[in-house]
């Protein structure tokens, strides 16, 4: 059978190498997704953010296990800061769902951040439209960290979870720094540690110095580890989507993240087509006369643009 229909009937080993290509050989997933776009949007997708140690794996086992066992069918994507040591993702904490991946229900799938220089967006964009496409309930976007970076990642989710712990101050500290307002629920986890009250206070009351929204984000107690609170931090999400729903905000949403992909892969391409036009002799030339002052960088920029605009004149005025 082909990679078409396997994926269509939600084959992990067909998801495992669409992924692949999404990652390695975009032009090769950009086709596959191009064939069975229409087959997408049937997926809701959740990110979990927060920083390292905090629980996210244990809390995505638990409420995957608690989502698969009330018969949906969920992927995970675990993105991970690549470490430069090993070249390889760090695997180590995803152990802790390795049962899970036994699960003919779930799929869970690694990718690091090392080599993409700003590509990880688009694999994990194409990732996400894979696991939509084979049939998913249900996408979790597991982030370490909460740079930058991670957050553009965790925007293309339709519910965001923070996760924080008590007694972790800096973290607090960090959300402040405008991370605040992406958060649709938020976890302390760890709560059979002390603090978690305290924690669950200081969090109410930054949520309310924050810019005020429709939906309130609410702050749910969980120990992860001992599956306390999976049930109530699911029904908030269950909630969420309900409340995105009717309205109308995940159409909104949805919108705002496909404006910024759209963006995204204009770029890249008018960025590829450019330098790939530019001629290269004539590149090295007008190099020599940059550095000995017969020419400056920015007019130089405007004539390749002038002239590779004129040159495509028909793409952009024939309509
Ligand atoms: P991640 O780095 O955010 O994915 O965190 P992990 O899920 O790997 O968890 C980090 C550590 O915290 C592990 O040793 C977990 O066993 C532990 N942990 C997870 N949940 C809880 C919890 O509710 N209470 C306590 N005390 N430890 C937890």
């Amino acid at each position: 059978m082909d990679l078409e229909k396997e994926l269509l009937l939600g084959d992990k080993r067909a998801i495992a190498r669409a992924i692949t290509y999404a990652e390695n050989y975009p032009d090769k997933a950009i086709n596959l997704i191009k064939k069975l776009y229409k087959k997408s949007g049937n997926a809701f997708v959740v990110g979990i953010t927060g920083a390292p140690g905090v629980g996210k794996s244990t809390l995505t086992d638990k409420m995957v296990k608690e989502l698969v066992s009330k018969g949906n069918k969920v992927g995970i994507l675990a993105i991970d800061p690549t470490s430069p040591f090993t070249g390889g993702a760090i695997l180590g904490d995803r152990i802790r769902m390795q049962d899970l991946s036994q699960n003919p229900n779930v799929y869970i799938r690694s990718m690091g951040t090392r080599g993409h220089l700003g590509g990880l967006s688009k694999a994990t964009n194409m990732a996400v439209k894979i696991l939509d496409i084979s049939g998913m309930d249900y996408i979790f976007i597991e982030t370490v960290g909460v740079g930058q970076s991670e957050i553009e990642i965790v925007k293309i989710a339709d519910t965001i979870i923070m996760v924080l712990a008590p007694g972790m101050g800096d973290d607090i500290q960090a959300i402040k720094a405008g991370i605040m307002e992406i958060g649709d629920i938020f976890v302390i986890n760890k709560s059979d540690r002390e603090g978690a009250d305290k924690a669950v206070i200081e969090l109410r009351m930054m949520l309310e110095l924050s810019e005020k929204r429709k939906w309130v984000p609410p702050i749910i107690k969980v120990i992860a580890q001992e599956n306390k609170g999976i049930t109530e931090l699911l029904n908030a999400v269950f909630k969420h989507k309900t409340y995105i729903k009717d309205s109308g905000e995940l159409y909104k949403r949805r919108l705002e993240n496909l404006k910024t992909e759209l963006i995204d892969i204009i770029i890249s391409k008018l960025t590829r087509d450019i330098l790939d036009k530019i001629n290269k002799e004539n590149l090295q030339k007008n190099l020599d006369k940059i550095i000995n002052k017969e020419l400056d960088l920015y007019s130089f920029t405007e004539e390749i643009f002038n002239e590779y605009f004129l040159t495509n004149k028909e793409v952009y005025y024939d309509k």
